[in-house]
């Protein structure tokens, strides 16, 4: 076993640690303290009769290992890389399954959420007025960005456990896929088993007093959501309600790490869109998923706070039991729009 084992393949370690060892091990010279007396030229020696500065070197080396790099990969390549069966993935000999599955999900949200965050105030297509997300939201962008950050570390830290105990053979590359089908039918479970766990955690939430008070009040101190608020919760809620219902989906569905990858970055993409407070034309989430942005709109409102609790895909088990609230899509006269109740 190589500690690398699991995480990346012999041919990215082999194409990318000479040039990591390079840097480190040269690095460590460069910061050693002048030891004028263990030298072979003096320092000015040095100075003098080196006619190209530090940083043209650096720039150079870095080409080089640039070049290095793209040889030895293609070489590897030519050796026969052993492809696992089944459909190419682009990260396919880069990274393994596992750590896609850990950390797409993380890069994933922020693209989006971040994509949100640089679109211009678009107030004709806000389900708020940006002035109720500066008076109804009652904590900053900076401590949300915290939170998430944190939910994330803790989310990566189970996924990685998760991924290391019910890999079969701890190998990068050997877990054979299923076919498209199956894949498709173990996506839908997944979808099932998550909606069902987020449902009835989420709504006990609400209705244990001191479990909403300290726990998933934090997730409601967004009044006005916005992407990047999407997975702002209390590291306790996002460990309970996200990381365990993404293992359990996980493991009842069977899915490969490698489906898993696709599922979650699905998953995520989907709870930064029901969270973004924009109602944009074209929206497939909008047009394909009756539990979307407006409906979770609802659930963010405090007089929709006993309604709406599914999440994130279906809203099956709102209408089986009840906590279903109709609401109307209303163009505001300033501009934008507003989920209203209906029972309003
Ligand atoms: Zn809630
Ligand atoms: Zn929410």
């Amino acid at each position: 076993m190589v500690f690398w084992e699991g995480y990346v393949s012999d041919e990215v370690m082999g194409t990318f640690a000479p040039i990591v060892v390079y840097w480190l091990y040269a690095g460590f010279f460069q910061l050693l303290p002048p030891l004028d007396n263990y030298r072979l030229h003096t320092r000015k020696e040095e100075h003098v009769k080196n006619s190209v500065p530090l940083s043209s070197v650096i720039k150079g080396v870095l080409l080089q290992q640039l070049v290095q790099a793209l040889v030895a990969h293609l070489l590897f390549l030519g050796l026969g890389f052993s492809y696992r069966e089944g459909v190419m993935v682009f990260w396919e000999g880069y990274v393994s399954d596992e750590v896609m599955g850990t950390f797409a999900p993380i890069v994933v949200y922020w693209l989006y959420a971040g994509f949100f965050q640089l679109l211009p105030p678009l107030d004709n297509y806000r389900l708020h007025t940006r002035k109720e997300e500066h008076v109804k939201n009652s904590v900053p962008l900076s401590s949300v960005i915290k939170g998430v950050l944190l939910q994330q570390l803790v989310q990566a830290l189970v996924a990685h456990l998760l991924f290391l105990v019910t890999s079969e053979t701890g190998l990068v590359g050997t877990e054979i896929q299923p076919s498209l089908v199956v894949q498709i039918f173990q996506i839908i479970v997944a979808m099932f088993v998550m909606d069902t766990w987020q449902y009835f955690v989420h709504r006990y939430m609400h209705i244990n007093k001191f479990l909403y008070r300290h726990i998933h009040s934090q997730h409601h101190k967004l009044v006005v959501p916005y992407a990047i608020g999407a997975l702002y919760n209390h590291p306790l809620e996002g460990l309970l309600l996200d990381t365990v219902g993404g293992a359990i989906s996980f493991l009842i569905s069977g899915m490969t790490a490698r489906t898993a990858v696709i599922f979650f970055c699905f998953a995520v993409v989907k709870t930064v869109d029901d969270h973004c407070g924009l109602w944009l034309p074209g929206n497939l989430f909008h047009m394909f998923f009756q539990n979307n942005t407006a409906y979770h709109d609802i659930h963010h409102q405090l007089h929709g706070l006993k309604y709406n609790f599914s999440q994130p895909f279906f809203p099956i088990w709102d209408k089986l039991l009840g906590t279903y609230m109709p609401y109307d899509l209303i163009k505001r006269p300033e501009g934008g729009f507003e989920a209203r109740l209906s029972k309003d």
